[in-house]
């Protein structure tokens, strides 16, 4: 599985400007590429307020989740688990301070997955005459 590269630097920015307060969002793929985050609507402060917003959610088509830790410790936790596996195969913590090494994608079993970032050619940006 990849991702694409404006879509982690969309959450990086996102998780930057949520914090001290989480951010979360569902992720949703085209092909192979992790291409679109789903956000989560009034997702609050705290762990786990915005663990259970996740839970929420009706099954949209999303193959995982995102969310932060503004502590920068990316270590899932118990609710972390819970949640990754039911919500799909692909779960990416982003941590303090937010830069492109500071995130971890981890599998519905809570194991690290190696995430490739590529250049992906969004939809708009096509020249199609
Ligand atoms: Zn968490």
């Amino acid at each position: 599985m990849k991702i694409a590269k404006d879509t982690l630097m969309f959450i990086l920015e996102a998780s930057k400007s949520s914090a001290p307060d989480e951010f979360a969002g569902m992720l949703s793929a085209t092909g192979e590429v992790i291409t679109d985050v789903v956000l989560v609507p009034g997702t609050e402060s705290g762990e786990t307020s915005a663990v259970m917003q996740l839970f929420m959610l009706p099954n949209i088509s999303t193959i995982g989740t995102v969310h932060s830790h503004p502590s920068g410790n990316r270590r899932p936790s118990s609710e972390d688990l819970e949640l990754f596996d039911r919500k799909g195969m692909y779960h990416i913590i982003v941590g303090a301070p937010f830069n492109e090494s500071s995130w971890t994608c981890y599998d519905n079993k809570g194991e690290q997955v190696r995430l490739e970032v590529v250049d992906y050619k969004f939809k708009e940006e096509e020249d199609n005459w």
